[in-house]
């Protein structure tokens, strides 16, 4: 096919994909590019690990299908870094295993006087690890910022230095990883690992569990890295005091740095944000808009984010333009809908009921297939089911990190796919949730 010819269809297989799947489109889905497109594959360039990561996760059922309607037949989807860059690539992904997000960066995080100090020491810190703040230790309520600060304190560290060794995981993914060690006889590699970084980032340690072998083991990682200069930021629901699980010791290394707190925005931050969104995703609104979205939603950024994703996807379904009469009705029908909403309890009663397995077996560690099964088969009915978060129902079903909840979002999808079994129990276990009764 010609040149151009590929280009054409590859824009419209990207406008396509937009309609598709409006929340998790990005402006910088317009730097895409088309590397190869024939004989039922087609393979899309992006320009770095981080966007890959995105595109692979989120992107590419909607991509397969969008390729599926353009060119009316059956299309295999990949992602690639642009050519000139991969062999670097291959080489800098041996030296860390570092999974960023595209969205969560410095430039894209708006400064208020809630989140001014917190922001101000993830930059410092950014700039020069380990010789500023050390530990930083960053709370607030859920939904603040703080995974976005802490992700952005890695990408601008890692611009700084490439050869910088850090590691960033959810304390859960920690404990997970240090069970699994224990289990496998590899404690000497899992220490290895987390000993010998330039920076440990550890999200929400306010799932360190109490008198667990995995906290001892933190405490020593902490030790080491600590006297060695390395820098460590850690995040958590409530300032290290306040912690129930903590031990003293670490409560007393933990302020050993800086405690910095970020509140709920203030109502000229929230429209900023909105603004920041909006644009992100390659919208523009006007200030009223933004504005009467910043009056509905107060505490939390996650909803913000929430309420322009709902007007988004009405504008695009119904193809009208966002105007405030839009927003209003379409914010007015999210309300409407919370109230017959489901909940991720209905979702797990159902699973469990059929499974005949109990709650606190997918809230357990267990990891046989007769519980894993049931665990994943919830965790991919509530990201279909409910709005929540991929750490809220990862929350739910024991403390799981988000990625966790990806990799069985997309595992079940993909079974579903291939399986008519997995199909078929779907299919039914969502028409129960569906028609049980409302709490
Ligand atoms: P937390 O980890 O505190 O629960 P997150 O970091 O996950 O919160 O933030 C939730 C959402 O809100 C993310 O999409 C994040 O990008 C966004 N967010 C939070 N604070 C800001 C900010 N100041 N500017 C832009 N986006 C923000
Ligand atoms: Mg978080």
């Amino acid at each position: 096919m010609a040149t151009r010819e590929v280009e054409n269809i590859f824009a419209d297989i990207l406008e396509r994909a937009k309609a598709v799947d409006p929340v998790n489109t990005r402006k910088w889905f317009e730097k895409l590019t088309v590397l190869h497109l024939n004989g039922g594959s087609l393979e899309i360039g992006c320009p770095d690990e981080a966007t890959l990561q995105f595109l692979r996760d989120n992107c590419k059922s909607s991509f397969t299908r969008a390729a599926q309607q353009i060119t009316g037949h059956l299309v295999t989807v990949d992602f690639n870094v642009e050519q000139r860059k991969r062999l670097l690539r291959r080489s800098r992904r041996r030296e860390s295993e570092l999974r960023l997000h595209p969205d969560y960066t410095f430039d894209n995080f708006v400064v208020g006087p809630s989140n001014r100090l917190a922001q101000a020491s993830c930059v410092a810190v950014s700039q020069s690890p380990g010789n500023t703040y050390n530990p930083l230790f960053l709370y607030g309520n859920s939904g603040l910022g703080k995974t976005h600060l802490l992700y952005a304190v890695c990408c601008e560290a890692k611009q700084k230095s490439d050869k910088a060794v850090i590691q960033f995981l959810s304390c859960e993914d920690f404990v997970n990883r240090f069970i699994r060690a224990i289990e496998e006889g590899n404690l000497a590699s899992f220490q290895n690992q987390f000993r010998a970084v330039d920076m440990l980032v550890i999200d929400d340690v306010q799932f360190l569990r109490e008198r667990e072998q995995s906290q001892e083991e933190f405490f020593h990682t902490f030790n080491t890295l600590y006297s060695n200069g390395k820098q460590i930021i850690l995040s958590a629901d409530s300032p290290p005091g306040k912690i129930p699980s903590l031990e003293e010791r670490l409560i007393s290394r933990f302020n050993w740095g800086l405690v910095t707190r970020i509140d709920p925005p203030s109502y000229e931050t929230r429209v900023a944000i909105i603004q920041k969104k909006a644009h992100l995703r390659g919208l523009s609104i006007c200030d009223e808009i933004a504005e009467y979205i910043a009056r509905k939603v107060h505490a939390n950024i996650r909803e913000l984010e929430g309420a322009l994703t709902t007007i988004y996807a009405v504008a695009t379904t119904t193809g009208k333009q966002i105007t405030l009469e839009l927003a209003q009705r379409a914010l007015e029908g999210q309300i409407e809908s919370a109230a017959r909403h489901i909940s991720i309890t209905d979702i797990i009663e159902v699973v469990t009921n059929h499974f005949d397995v109990r709650l606190a077996d997918l809230q357990s560690k267990k990891r046989s297939q007769s519980i894993t099964e049931p665990r994943q088969i919830c965790m991919y009915l509530a990201r279909n089911l409910t709005k929540h978060s991929l750490e809220e129902i990862g929350g739910h079903l024991g403390g799981r990190d988000h990625t966790t909840v990806m990799h069985a979002c997309s595992k079940i999808g993909e079974t579903k796919s291939c399986d008519p079994k997995m199909d078929a129990l779907l299919g039914e276990l969502t028409r129960r949730i569906t028609y049980a009764p409302q709490r």
